[in-house]
C-alpha cells in the first residue's frame, strides 16, 4: 500500500508532533500558488471516441443509432473491458464489451465466413426504461460480437488502458495539499496511487491515474516558493516511482528542510534502496505497520507475506540510519492484536532505538469500498479498552505514541483524553471529515479540544461512540 496513504484518508491529516507541543493556529498555514496541469478530460474524451470509432464506427459522441432506437451516450472504460452506454439524454443501461473468454464460438456476420468470437458483451439495465430497447440492444450486442476482430479490440484495448493512465475524475487536490488541522505549513504530494499492497481502509482507488514526474516536480517547487518547509511524499507506494530520488532531491533545491516519505518499506529490503533514498535526502520514513501478527497485518493489507518484508525493508531503514515512525490504523480486524504491537516494535526494532521515533495510532479513514465499514471502523467500547492497554504498554516499554489527537486520531474519550496524548488546547481548525459531536458531547469536558466524529463511525456506532468526559485539572 502506500502505507500511510491508505490510512491518511482524504483529506490526509496526520500530526506527527502536536502531542505535547502547544497547537497552533490556522493562520499559520502557507497559502500554496499550485500551478496545476490543464485538465485531462478533452484527452480522455479523445480516447473515448477512439474507442467508440473502433467498436461501433462512431464518428462521435453522442451519437445516435436510430437502426436501434437509442442512443451510445458515452464509453466508460477500465481494465476488464469496455461498456457502451445507452439511452437517450442519459444512459439506462451499459453493453458490456470484455474479451470473449472461449474464442473458439463462432460469429457470422453477413457474407463472410464463421469465425471465432473475439469478444463477448452482456447487457446490465441500469434504468426502467431499459425495459423498452431490449430489442435493439440484443441486435446491438451481435452486430459488435461480430464485427470486432482481434485486431480491433487489441487496439480498443490499448486505448481503454490509455485512458486509465490518466487522472480522469480525481480531484487534484489528492495530488498535492496542505495539511489541515496541524497548525504548521506542512505539505503532502501523492505521486500516484499505484501500491504493491491492497489495503482494504484505502480511501484511494488503485487504478486512479497520475500526473506524471514533472507535475510532481512542479508542485514541489510550489511548495517551497510558498515557504513550505515540511513535505510528506505519499501515494499510492511511492517507492514504486522510478523518480522518487528527483522529488526528494528537488524539495532539497527549493529549501524544503524536512522530506518524510510514507511508504510501507517493502522495497527497502532491496541492496542499495536505503542508501539512495537516504542519501537523495529524507528526514525519516513513516511506515505503516497494522499488526505485530504477519497473518492479521496481511489481512489488513490484503497482500499476503508483506508483513515480512515490510520487517524486513524497516530494519534494512534502521541500519541505514534513517529514522522510522510507525503508523498503526486502528481497524476493527486488527483491535484484538493492537495491545500487542508495542511489544512487537520493542522486541524486533529495540536494538535501532534511537532510530525508532515512534508509533502513530491513527483512526480509519472512510474506504473506497464502503461496504467494508464493518470489518474497518473500530467498535468504541472495545476500543476504548483496547487503547488502555495499548497506551499502557507503549508507555511501559518506552516506545513513543503519537497522533492520537490529531485530526487522524481518534475521539479523545477514545482514549479517556488521556493528558499524557491529549493536548488540552482548542482545535486549530475545524476538520471537515470530522466535526460531527453527539449531543452527549455538549457536556463533555474536551469538546473544545476534540476534533469530533466521522460520519461512517456514527451511522454504525451511533451513541456508542461517544463517552463524554468530566472536568479534569488539566484538560477542562
Ligand atoms: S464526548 Fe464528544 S466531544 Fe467529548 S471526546 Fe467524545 S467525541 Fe469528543
Amino acid at each position: 500500500m502506500s502505507a500511510a496513504a491508505e490510512e491518511h484518508g482524504h483529506p490526509p491529516t496526520h500530526d506527527e508532533s502536536a502531542q505535547k507541543q502547544p497547537r497552533g493556529r490556522g493562520s499559520t498555514i502557507a497559502d500554496v500558488v499550485f500551478r496545476d496541469p490543464e485538465p485531462v478530460d478533452d484527452e480522455a474524451r479523445a480516447i473515448r471516441v477512439d474507442v467508440a470509432r473502433l467498436l461501433l464506427r462512431a464518428p462521435t459522441l453522442p451519437l445516435e443509432l436510430p437502426m436501434f432506437g437509442f442512443r451510445l451516450v458515452d464509453v466508460a472504460l477500465d481494465k476488464g473491458g469496455v461498456d457502451l452506454l445507452l439511452g437517450w439524454e442519459s444512459p439506462v443501461a451499459r453493453l458490456r464489451v470484455e474479451a470473449a473468454r472461449k474464442p473458439e464460438a463462432l460469429v457470422e456476420l453477413g457474407k463472410g465466413p464463421a469465425r471465432p468470437k473475439v469478444v463477448s458483451t452482456s447487457i446490465v439495465e441500469t434504468h426502467a426504461a431499459a425495459a423498452r430497447i431490449r430489442a435493439g440492444m440484443a441486435k446491438l450486442a451481435e452486430r459488435v460480437e461480430g464485427a470486432v476482430t482481434q485486431e480491433v479490440w487489441e487496439r480498443a484495448f490499448a486505448r481503454a488502458k490509455d485512458h486509465l493512465k490518466l487522472p480522469v475524475g480525481v480531484p487534484v487536490g489528492f495530488y498535492r495539499q496542505i495539511i489541515a488541522g496541524v497548525g504548521r505549513p506542512e505539505g503532502i504530494i501523492r505521486v500516484g496511487f499505484r501500491c504493491n499492497q491492497d489495503c482494504g481502509i484505502c480511501w484511494q482507488d488503485r487504478d486512479w491515474g497520475r500526473f506524471g514526474a514533472e507535475q510532481t516536480l512542479r508542485w514541489i517547487e510550489d511548495f517551497g516558493a510558498a515557504g513550505v518547509r515540511s513535505l510528506i511524499i505519499s501515494g499510492g507506494e511511492p517507492t514504486l516511482d522510478p523518480d522518487l530520488e528527483r522529488y526528494i532531491r528537488r524539495a532539497h533545491e527549493v529549501g524544503i528542510s524536512q522530506v518524510t516519505l510514507e511508504t510501507n518499506a517493502i522495497q527497502f529490503h532491496k541492496a542499495g534502496y536505503v542508501e539512495r533514498i537516504r542519501d537523495a535526502g529524507i528526514h525519516a520514513a513513516f511506515v505503516s505497520l497494522h499488526s505485530g501478527d504477519p497473518e492479521v497485518s496481511d489481512a489488513i493489507t490484503r497482500a499476503p507475506g508483506t508483513h515480512a518484508r515490510t520487517v524486513k525493508g524497516v530494519l534494512a531503514l534502521l541500519a541505514g540510519g534513517v529514522d522510522v515512525k510507525f503508523n498503526a490504523v486502528m481497524t476493527q480486524e486488527g483491535l484484538d492484536h493492537l495491545a500487542g504491537l508495542p511489544d512487537f516494535i520493542h522486541s524486533t526494532f529495540g536494538a535501532y532505538r534511537a532510530h525508532v521515533l515512534g508509533l502513530m495510532l491513527s483512526y480509519p479513514a472512510e474506504s473506497y469500498d464502503p461496504s467494508l465499514a464493518p470489518t474497518i471502523i473500530p467498535e468504541p467500547t472495545q476500543l476504548r479498552a483496547v487503547l488502555r492497554e495499548t497506551i499502557a504498554r507503549a508507555v511501559a516499554l518506552g516506545v513513543p505514541l503519537n497522533g492520537l489527537d490529531s485530526p487522524c486520531g481518534a475521539q479523545l474519550c477514545a482514549f479517556d483524553a488521556d493528558p499524557r496524548f491529549a493536548s488540552p488546547r482548542p482545535i486549530p481548525e475545524v476538520v471537515d471529515f470530522r466535526n460531527i459531536y453527539l449531543p452527549a458531547c455538549d457536556t463533555c469536558a474536551v469538546k473544545r479540544a476534540c476534533f469530533g466524529l466521522r460520519d461512517t463511525d456514527v451511522k454504525l456506532y451511533g451513541e456508542a461512540c461517544v463517552a463524554p468526559l468530566g472536568a479534569s485539572p488539566r484538560l477542562a
